[in-house]
């Protein structure tokens, strides 16, 4: 999933030159020789920074050593905790390091509070005094011991993966002999970037305080305020000292790196008259002049592979592009055969520009077209998005805020209309409009963690509801050509909401599209400026990637000729590229590169067809939503946009163009009793689209066109597999499988639209995304001087941070987003919420009880949750068992205390599930809490497959949506967690899980 860096970048250490260093150390009792500076060619680290109380660090310092903690307010230090997996030491065997650390300014002049944290580079004196210092081998804690005076002391150190974090627990012997646990640290993996990373580490020899400068260079991502991590401390003695530190389990900041190069050099004593030698950045990394002889092949000509080359061409690279059918790929337009000396200009599929998109606008404003003009000059706003449903209903919205009386007008009209137009009664409406605002005000970790492993289809609570609610579902299709079912919440949403943020955003439209075909006015452009700037363009096929044997690319081939160069950016697309791994075992030397294998799998089809009409379309405006339609139709009515004369082309007698999208394959045509266009003809395809079109919209029923023109990627034949040209689709859960624009393979980069990219959609605008990430990787591989390519995150107004704020928090103590409104009762409830974790804290014991009698809903529930234990242990998977319930947790489940098989007779005489305690029981809002210890385990045997844990089940009384059925009293379960002892962070239960309980409720 992460991007790895070469087993040695010779470039980074370049101008270190390690000499050999002999001392006595005490733990093992032996000499040692080592080499100084210590070059790390593999680590990873993750490093947190924990508010605390400053006296308490202050008197943990060397007493007047000038040393002075870091404050983020008055009074309120920072307690840094580190946890290093150092897996390849030059001269030291791989070993394991957890720091405790304060971070600390030398003699400052003017001790900024928090300062330091946002803007380090500003201080020179800034570095981590060490308090703590636990090694896993005899030689580190020498070493550190000997050469440093660090506190090093031995200590057994784990690293773990669980869901998205990585955890370090940390063990030590107490003096008595006994093993007992210090502190477990986890934190949030993320995607990162390729960064420099300098640290300074404080520590005293004889008296004398010294400096030690670690420079460091790798796959880093920072965060700040973000919950991305958390700590539990243990029962050892240090936990015990380490309590008084009154650290807050609230990060301010976090370091994540799964891999990194590292420079250990001696100490040194403070203050330099100047950095050492050998502490100065390696000359390779202050950059070269642009390197016009580094020789970039792009393989691949869509918009992936032109952004990249323009990129690397406007930054000196060396670059040639091999191309294997037309440039543009997807996004490119052609003339339709036999329609005359200027063939009528068709397109793959209409292409639409939503105004959330920054990096394929910037690119295309440095793209002379003409004189004064760019090719972002030839975009133009639409006024409005039609959405066309059954009976000639139809919904206009403006695409832009709205600027005018017809725009108010339209968009009153269309908000009372979704509910009379769309069949949807009020509840509906009003159930779907809170689910936008449940994306709008959640914080980005649910966005990640639990929407997008959700499908929108469930999201929005369409299964069982009635078909005019689900038609709601269905835009997906339209949109991105995804299944609803199957749609990652958290990619459907963000567009939707980005879309809606364009809306907010006077002078901004969602929509624009082009003012002629593309190629004329994009691409064909495009592709002379760049052979302006020296790119060379050659047609060719991409057969195969060879390494050698440092697992470097060392050549392609390409239309069966080897290929060479520095750098290679494989910009095609994603079915193509997982045959280029699997054939050239590419994923043996990254693992990660396999999982694009199985993201192939999700492509799907999506198609254009363009009618021409001698008259002009009477639809105006901007694109159109055929909601009604069976496949899934999007159109726009071309001319109205272009500023070229239609006459000019084919025989002169077109007038306008319906340029249509077809976005299911896979349903059935006529109603539900045709063919699906998969299973069409070409020319079956064109007769049932024109039949859906003229249904959804009647005007087109006094209208024939005179020509249609089919994308020709899609074959003859009938059947899956005919279409050359396929889209991946965004598929819940997906995220993680897509894999980084820079590779293990150290000189090969990945531009395309399924790449990791802020924008998360296979659209132009990721792909350009993904190249300029590409780029950006080559840069740092290079140690080019050049800037590095700009790429946007989504926007999020900043009015709903309090929102967002809030349900973080929630999020963080494992509770639903809330949506009791307004913000108030939300704050009211999260402070609740707090003061009972703090009145538990300081063993004021449990808050209110519920009244009323456990609903038998949720006693099924549980025991749908305990029959699933039940399958796992007849499987004789104990294993399995701790995948629902780690040793030890804690359970909190709706359910009152007694014996679970009192209630649950098909568990008599097969399991022992007792309930041990019910340490908490209260209700907020309209929810049920009840924590519970369960000890769960077959019975007779041995004692060590009994597992014990917390659950937590947060259940609602569930909204049926559908008015014609009878209230009935249900519930839902929103959340189930778990909690493992120790373990800072909850986790979800499986979604089968889940699921099953969910059914059962
Ligand atoms: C019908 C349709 C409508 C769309 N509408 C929009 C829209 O309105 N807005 C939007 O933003 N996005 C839209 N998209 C998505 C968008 O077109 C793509 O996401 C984007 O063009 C992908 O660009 P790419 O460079 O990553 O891949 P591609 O466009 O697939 O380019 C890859 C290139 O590599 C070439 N190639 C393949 N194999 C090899 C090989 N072995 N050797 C050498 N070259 C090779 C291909 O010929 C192709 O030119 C639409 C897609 C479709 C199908």
């Amino acid at each position: 999933m992460f991007a790895r860096l070469p087993a040695r970048n010779r470039r980074f250490f370049q101008t270190i030159k390690p000499s050999l260093v002999t001392f006595r150390g005490k733990a093992a009792n032996r000499e040692f020789v080592i080499e100084l500076p210590q070059l790390y060619t593999d680590w990873s680290l993750m490093i947190a920074h924990f508010p605390a109380s400053a006296a308490a660090i202050r008197a943990l310092l060397p007493p007047d050593s000038g040393l002075e903690p870091v404050t983020v307010a008055p009074g309120i230090g920072l307690v840094t905790l580190g946890a290093f997996d150092y897996r390849k030491p030059q001269t030291l065997a791989p070993y394991k390091e957890v720091g405790v650390m304060f971070p600390v300014r030398y003699r400052p002049l003017l001790p900024l509070p928090a300062v330091p944290l946002f803007r380090p580079e500003w201080f020179t004196d800034l570095g981590f005094y060490i308090w703590q210092l636990p090694v896993t081998t005899e030689e580190a804690c020498d070493a550190g011991v000997e050469l440093w005076n660090f506190p090093k002391s031995l200590g057994k150190i784990d690293f773990t993966e669980v869901d998205n974090r990585r955890r370090c627990t940390w063990s030590a012997k107490e003096p008595d002999g006994e093993v007992k646990r210090v502190l477990t640290l986890e934190v949030r993996k993320s995607t990162t970037t390729l960064q420099l990373r300098n640290y300074l580490a404080y520590s005293v020899i004889d008296d004398r305080l010294q400096q030690t400068l670690v420079q460091t260079f790798g796959e880093y991502d920072e965060s700040r305020f973000g919950f991305d991590a958390s700590f539990a401390l243990g029962e050892h003695s240090i936990a015990v000292q380490m309590r008084r530190l009154g650290m807050v389990d609230t990060p301010v900041g976090r370091l994540y790196s799964p891999q990194a190069e590292g420079i250990l050099p001696g100490p040194s004593a403070v203050p330099f008259a100047s950095v050492p030698a050998v502490l100065r950045t390696p000359r390779a990394m202050k950059g070269r002049p642009l390197p016009r002889s580094e020789r970039v092949a792009i393989l691949g000509g869509g918009v992936a592979g032109l952004s990249a080359a323009h990129e690397l061409a406007e930054r000196g690279f060396d670059v040639t592009v091999f191309e294997a059918k037309a440039l543009g790929g997807k996004a490119r337009s052609f003339g339709v055969p036999d329609t005359g000396r200027r063939p009528l200009p068709a397109e793959h599929g209409f292409r639409f520009f939503p105004g959330f998109y920054k990096h394929l606008p910037h690119t295309m404003a440095r793209i002379p077209c003409g004189p004064g003009r760019t090719a972002a000059d030839n975009l133009v706003a639409t006024t409005r998005l039609t959405v066309e449903l059954v009976d000639d209903a139809k919904l206009i919205f403006p695409t832009r805020l709205p600027v005018s009386l017809a725009d108010v007008g339209s968009l009153v009209a269309s908000a009372s209309l979704l509910q009379q137009r769309t069949g949807c009664n009020a509840e509906e409406v009003a159930h779907y409009l809170e689910k936008v605002w449940t994306l709008l005000t959640s914080c980005n970790e649910r966005r990640m963690e639990e929407y997008e492993n959700k499908s929108w289809w469930d999201f929005i609570d369409a299964e069982g509801s009635r078909p005019q609610y689900q038609q709601l579902a269905n835009t997906t299709r339209a949109l991105v050509a995804a299944d609803p079912k199957n749609s990652s919440t958290r990619t459907v949403g963000n567009i939707l909401l980005q879309m809606l943020f364009d809306l907010a955003t006077p002078g901004v439209s969602v929509d624009r599209v082009l003012n002629g075909p593309t190629n004329e006015v994009w691409i064909d452009p495009w592709v002379v400026y760049l052979k302006k700037l020296g790119v060379e363009f050659k047609t060719g096929e991409l057969q195969r990637i060879d390494l050698d044997r440092d697992g470097r690319v060392s050549g392609v081939v390409v239309d069966g000729e080897t290929v060479r160069a520095q750098y290679y950016v494989a910009a095609v697309p994603v079915e193509r590229m997982a045959v280029i791994v699997k054939q050239s075992d590419l994923d043996k030397v990254d693992p990660a590169l396999k999982n694009v294998i199985e993201l192939s799998r999700d492509v799907e089809t999506m198609a254009g067809i363009q009618f021409y009409f001698e008259e002009p379309l009477p639809l105006e405006g901007g694109h159109l939503l055929h909601l009604d339609s069976e496949w899934a139709l999007t159109s726009l009515a071309q001319a109205q946009f272009w500023t070229r004369d239609l006459a000019a082309y084919g025989n002169g007698k077109i007038r306008d163009i319906l340029s249509v999208d077809i976005s299911d394959f896979h349903a059935r045509g006529n109603r539900g009793r045709g063919k699906s266009a998969e299973d069409s003809t070409r020319e079956e395809i064109e007769i049932e689209t024109w039949r859906q079109l003229r249904e959804s919209v009647p005007v087109l029923k006094t209208m024939d066109y005179k020509i249609a023109s089919l994308d020709p990627a899609i074959g003859d034949k009938p059947g899956p597999g005919r279409n050359a040209e396929p889209l991946l689709v965004n598929t819940k859960g997906h995220w993680h499988l897509r894999p980084q624009a820079t590779t293990g393979i150290p000189n090969l980069f990945l531009a395309s639209d399924y790449v990791q990219t802020y924008t998360d959609l296979a659209t132009m605008e990721g792909a350009n995304e993904a190249a300029r990430r590409a780029v950006n990787g080559i840069l740092a591989a290079s140690r080019s001087s050049a800037p590095l390519c700009a790429t946007w995150d989504q926007h999020e107004p900043v009015i709903l941070s309090p929102w967002r704020w809030i349900d973080r928090n929630r999020y963080r103590i494992g509770l639903p987003w809330n949506s009791d409104f307004p913000i108030l009762l939300q704050g009211l409830e999260l402070g609740l919420t707090v003061l009972d974790s703090v009145a538990r804290a300081v063993g004021l014991g449990a808050s209110e009880t519920p009244d009323g009698t456990i609903p038998p809903e949720v006693q099924a529930a549980v025991g749908d949750l305990i029959e699933a234990l039940i399958d796992d242990l007849r499987r004789g998977d104990p294993a399995a068992v701790r995948r629902h319930f780690a040793p030890h947790a804690l359970v909190t489940i709706g359910l009152d205390q007694g014996g679970l098989k009192d209630f649950l007779p098909e568990l008599q005489g097969k399991l022992d599930v007792t309930v041990k305690a019910v340490p908490r029981r209260y209700q907020l809002g309209g929810r049920v809490h009840v924590v519970l210890t369960i000890r769960v385990g077959e019975l007779h045997a041995q004692a060590s497959e009994f597992v014990e844990g917390h659950v937590h089940v947060v259940l609602v009384p569930s909204q049926t949506t559908d008015k014609s059925r009878p209230p009935r009293a249900s519930w839902t379960i929103s959340s189930l967690r778990y909690r493992e002892a120790g373990a800072p962070a909850r986790r979800e239960v499986p979604l089968d899980v889940r699921r099953a309980l969910a059914r059962r409720t």
